[in-house]
């Protein structure tokens, strides 16, 4: 496992790599790393020759007040953490390194119709500033394959539509949501809750959980469903933002649609939380 924090030293390596025709993937990740980040690294080590993690916390991403400046920079645990499944590569390049003109850039990635709904009504700017980075980490490394997880679904959609729109040569996979022993979906942001809040996250998951059963069962009065999950996470300390039954492509659900995502944001103390639900959940299967 080799740690690389500039781009001429990256490009040297992807070089080598394309001489001797390996196939590389790629895990972009905000680091602090936790088991859900890890999965996915495991994920597609199986299929490719070569793995680079990136660890980047990209200022572009956070809105104007968000967490920028608290992120957690934890690289030597990231490090440690990674040495036992030993990628080829851990990319953890400067903000400098990534804009050296500064910030913000020139150009941005813009999938629109899908960066302004749910979270990106929420946070300004985010999702151009992930696409924008993600399409420059993209360049740099030129995987054939980059991976990215299911807990932030809306994202992994701005990803593949974008991949596809710009005919990117690479193929964007997903890796299931790895949870806590109460449900809570892991997170960076997770520190930022009390053991108090922390027990009392498990109702997001909860609340997705009963409406994707609901749905199971062909319930179809979605408001009347998402009413009641609102106020069950009100009621348990959170502060909805928005908790909405969609089809796959996040387009509003109707009784003609036979699948479903359920799709959550809710704010905890200091902790902005998301969630989501598909009816393929194992939990649902009962
Ligand atoms: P982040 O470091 O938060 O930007 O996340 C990096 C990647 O890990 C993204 O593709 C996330 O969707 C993914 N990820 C974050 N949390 C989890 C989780 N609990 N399970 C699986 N993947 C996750």
């Amino acid at each position: 496992m080799k740690l690389i924090q500039t781009i001429p030293e990256l490009k040297a390596l992807r070089a080598r790599w394309r001489a001797a025709g390996e196939r590389v993937a790629l895990v972009p990740t905000m680091g602090n790393l936790h088991a859900g980040h890890l999965s996915l690294v495991e994920q597609v080590q199986t299929g490719a020759d070569r793995t680079v993690v990136s660890i980047f916390v990209n200022p572009l991403q956070f809105a104007p007040g968000e967490d920028f400046d608290r992120y957690p920079r934890t690289l030597a645990d990231d490090l440690a953490k990674l040495d036992p499944l030993a990628p080829d590569v851990v990319f953890a390049p400067s903000v400098d390194e990534i804009y050296p003109q500064g910030y913000p850039i020139a150009t941005n990635v813009v999938v629109n119709g899908l960066v302004e709904r749910f979270c990106g009504e929420f946070r300004a700017g985010h999702f151009v500033g992930a696409a924008t980075v993600v399409t420059i980490l993209l360049n740099l490394v030129q995987p054939e394959q980059a991976i990215f997880g299911e807990k932030d679904y809306q994202q992994l959609l701005v990803f593949r539509r974008m991949a596809r729109d710009l005919h990117l040569p690479v193929e964007i996979l997903s890796g299931p949501t790895v949870r806590e022993a109460n449900g809570l979906a892991m997170s960076s942001r997770n520190r930022y809750l009390s053991d108090e809040e922390r027990a009392s996250a498990a109702v997001l998951r909860q609340q997705l959980v009963a409406t994707g059963r609901a749905l199971r069962a062909g319930h179809r009065d979605f408001a009347a469903l998402e009413q009641a999950a609102r106020v069950q996470l009100r009621a348990a300390g959170f502060a909805p933002q928005y908790f909405n039954i969609l089809s796959p492509e996040l387009e509003p659900a109707t009784s003609q649609h036979s699948d479903f995502v359920v799709l959550a944001a809710a704010v905890l103390g200091a902790a902005r939380l998301i969630d989501n639900i598909r009816l393929d959940d194992p939990a649902l299967a009962a």
